[in-house]
């Protein structure tokens, strides 16, 4: 399906202050909101807005779209799964379909976005085994403006929560368990919280069992009961080529383990680009510049130009003016997620003007001077 312009999806326009797209959130959401609106179409378009409100309420994520648009937010697009830059082989099986239908009562949300919108740990689930989600992470990675063109895989060394390996991350020492003090064995606490749709009393899951009913009798002795244990771990990410500076890489189950057996967080890497001194990026296209000797502005000829994976033969016509801009077709920046297809190459020609010349030259100068 084709994406609607995220601006369009929230009825705002393009220079929307944040407090307009704020507002103009909040109207459509509850508007939306699957509890609330029960025509069919209603939990796409709710997701729709949760995603655009995500890009444009974040200044970083919405000057990227602004620039790349659905492309610079390849990172956080639920798309991204398909183009290979989730960690697959982290963690449990995740799925977030679950802990949407736990948020909003079995609104049948799928796979998606729109995390912030719903508490991360183990909301209002009723009966069922603790499935706390573990935290987030987010680290930094910083390459070089050629690295980031050719984009390619990167060890990173990053601390971690894992399940506790002498427990299974059950945190329990001997496998007994009895039942909750707090929710006498119910698994079930009354809550009142503050959503955008108002107050609501909920009965949620006892913050002190998880919702089983059931605590550790004996913590175990090396997570003392946590289930889980920092791990120092090295990890392969994949940087795509055309990584721009600022984006933001998310790896699905790359964070630290939930609590008691729980889901894995993810990972966000963010990437930071370092300025080129030859080349300057604007979107998918590189701008630079190059001197050229006066006779080959005045009588024309070939240079060779330095383009970001390999120099190019460029054809100068005669006459030449200084500040003529050339164009190569297809010689910048790769674009992301698409294969193969780059922007284009722009580059502006100077002509040197020679500060000293030799005797034999000053002739040869005065001569044309003459002529
Ligand atoms: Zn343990
Ligand atoms: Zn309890």
């Amino acid at each position: 399906m084709e994406k609607r312009d995220y601006y369009e999806v929230l009825g705002v326009k393009k220079d929307a202050t944040k407090e307009e797209i704020k507002k103009a959130y909040r109207k459509l959401v509850k508007k939306y909101h699957p509890d609330v609106n029960k025509e069919n179409d209603a939990e796409e378009k709710f997701k729709e807005i949760q995603e655009a409100y995500e890009t444009l309420s974040d200044d970083s994520k919405r000057s990227a779209y602004d620039q790349y648009g659905h492309a610079g937010t390849a990172g956080f697009n639920p798309g991204a799964d398909s183009s290979g830059y989730s960690y697959t082989q982290y963690g449990a099986p995740f799925d977030m379909g679950d802990i949407f239908n736990t948020f909003f009562g079995g609104s049948g949300f799928g796979e998606g976005f729109g995390f912030d919108f719903s508490q991360r740990t183990g909301a209002g689930r009723s009966g069922g085994p603790r499935e706390d989600v573990g935290a987030d992470i987010r680290y930094r990675v910083r390459v070089s403006f050629d690295e980031a063109m050719r984009g390619g895989e990167y060890k990173i060394k990053i601390k971690r929560d894992v399940p506790c390996d002498r427990c299974k991350g059950t945190g329990s020492e001997d496998g007994k368990t009895k039942e909750c003090p707090v929710c006498k064995g119910t698994g079930q606490e009354r809550q009142v919280r503050n959503t955008i749709l108002g107050q609501m009393a909920v009965m949620s899951t006892c913050s002190n069992c998880g919702g089983t009913g059931r605590v550790v009798e004996k913590p175990c002795s090396k997570c003392k009961g946590t289930g889980v244990l920092e791990k120092e771990e090295e990890l392969t990410i994949k940087i795509p080529a055309g990584a721009y500076d600022g984006m933001v890489l998310r790896f699905r189950g790359g964070g630290n383990a939930g609590r008691n057996s729980g889901v894995f967080g993810d990972l966000y890497i963010e990437i930071e680009v370092e300025a080129s001194a030859k080349f300057d990026r604007r979107g998918n296209d590189i701008y630079s510049q190059e001197s050229i000797p006066v006779h080959i502005a005045v009588l024309g000829g070939a240079i060779e130009v330095e383009t970001i994976f390999n120099d190019v033969k460029l054809k100068i016509p005669k006459g030449t003016q200084p500040g003529t801009i050339f164009k190569l077709k297809g010689k910048g920046c790769p674009v992301l997620n698409q294969e193969g297809k780059r922007g284009d190459h722009y580059v502006r020609v100077d002509v040197d003007i020679p500060t000293k010349v030799s005797r034999e030259e000053r002739k040869l100068w005065e001569q044309l001077g003459r002529m």
